[in-house]
């Protein structure tokens, strides 16, 4: 049996939608699957203004450059994250300013982050690690307090509530990927959710997305000239791929119901062995939230163990991952001169093990999968 890490399926009836936009005569930006995805999140995120993109990274991206993000501003954020977290600031030529995490759920330590704020902080990106909310209610109340930001880097979260709550509709602004490795994909494609009752930030919002120009007003009939009005760039993503996150979207419980039945696999063949010498810890769902079943990862006792192991599973052909670099000690972290420690982020980053979960994983792979994990455990 051969176990990707990841695998996207799209099945008949998927296929007849995205045939339907091949065959629609336009399949740019703005077009009939955009509307419909456009229609779906933001009856989820309770009528937030909501701005497809075409990618997480650039929903970051636009949320900064809406924020006035400038030279010399800082924004925190976890050193656990992906670089499109950090180089959304550095692109406005704002510094990031990296934090350790919390061994519990690998979110950011909301304890170390006031410590880090100054008259220079204009935002915080708490990132929901896994899909799994920090604890938004503490640092929500610290950006109040502070009057600063909040930009959740939702990438993994579709779907994930915190205490009711969709994640996502929690800070400012909610940023989504629909990159090929999340639960609900397109290739590449993102949103960014605007939290704030502000027409004037939506509009700007789609300013940016359409290269700076007034083109959603145009169309609108609201303007009778399309032209350049502001600073932006090209973020709407093509109506073809929206099609493919229609698809998708029109499945989310099912999808959410499939992944548990993998993650649950997981869970209950491997709790017996947590909190072993080898396996010390694996992810918990906190009782506050309600999950997407987006990862299932173990945190092994060493580095060693944890590389020999994933090379053993890819002998046998079954594809474990570890995850993030931390950012603050990559090269591009170095070069911005960052000298913050995060030992607990390095500690993770060497640690830590991701098994195999997709939409359209079976039982069968999943149990494969357990057994030959403990099998080479119990011989290391
Ligand atoms: C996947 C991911 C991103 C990037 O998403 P893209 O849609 O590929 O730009 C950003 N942040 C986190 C935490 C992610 O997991």
């Amino acid at each position: 049996m051969k176990i990707p890490f990841d695998k996207n399926v799209f099945e008949q009836e998927d296929i007849k939608i995205i045939m339907d936009s091949l065959n629609s005569g336009d399949i740019g930006s703005s077009g009939k699957y955009t509307k419909k995805v456009n229609i779906i999140l933001s009856k989820l995120f309770n009528h937030s203004k909501v701005s497809l993109t075409t990618s997480c990274t650039h929903a970051l991206e636009t949320s900064m450059m809406l924020l006035n993000v400038k030279e010399r501003d800082e924004v925190i954020m976890p050193s656990y994250s992906f670089p499109s977290t950090a180089n959304a600031a550095i692109l406005r030529g704002a510094k990031p300013i990296f934090v350790d995490i919390e061994r519990e759920n690998l979110n950011i330590d909301i304890s170390k982050i006031e410590e880090k704020i100054n008259n220079k902080t204009k935002a915080i990106i708490p990132v929901h690690y896994a899909g799994i909310p920090c604890n938004m209610d503490k640092l929500i109340q610290i950006a109040k307090d502070n009057n600063i930001f909040v930009v959740e880097d939702a990438a993994q979260s579709l779907g994930v509530k915190y205490k009711g709550k969709y994640a996502g509709s929690l800070g400012d602004f909610g940023c989504f990927s629909f990159h090929s490795t999340k639960n609900y994909v397109s290739g590449e494609g993102g949103a960014l959710i605007q939290n704030i009752d502000d027409e004037e930030i939506y509009d700007k919002t789609n300013i940016i997305i359409q290269k700076g120009t007034n083109r959603k007003r145009f169309l609108e009939g609201k303007v009778d000239k399309y032209t350049w009005v502001d600073i932006g760039s090209s973020y709407g993503p093509s109506d073809l791929l929206m099609a493919v996150l229609y698809t998708q979207l029109l499945k989310l419980e099912n999808i959410n119901k499939q992944r548990k039945i993998i993650f649950d696999i997981y869970y209950d063949n491997l709790k017996a062995y947590v909190d072993d010498s080898k396996i010390v810890s694996c992810i918990k769902i906190p009782d506050y939230c309600e999950y997407n079943y987006h990862m299932f990862y173990i945190i092994l006792e060493s580095e060693k163990t944890r590389n020999l192991l994933m090379n053993k599973l890819k002998e046998r052909n079954i594809n474990a991952y570890f995850h993030f670099m931390p950012l603050h000690t990559s090269s591009m972290g170095r070069k911005i001169g960052s000298s913050i420690q995060c030992p607990i982020t390095e500690e993770i980053s060497k640690t830590i093990l991701r098994l195999p979960i997709y939409n359209s994983m079976t039982k069968e792979e999943a149990l494969y999968t357990v057994e030959n994990l403990l099998g080479i455990i119990k011989k290391i």
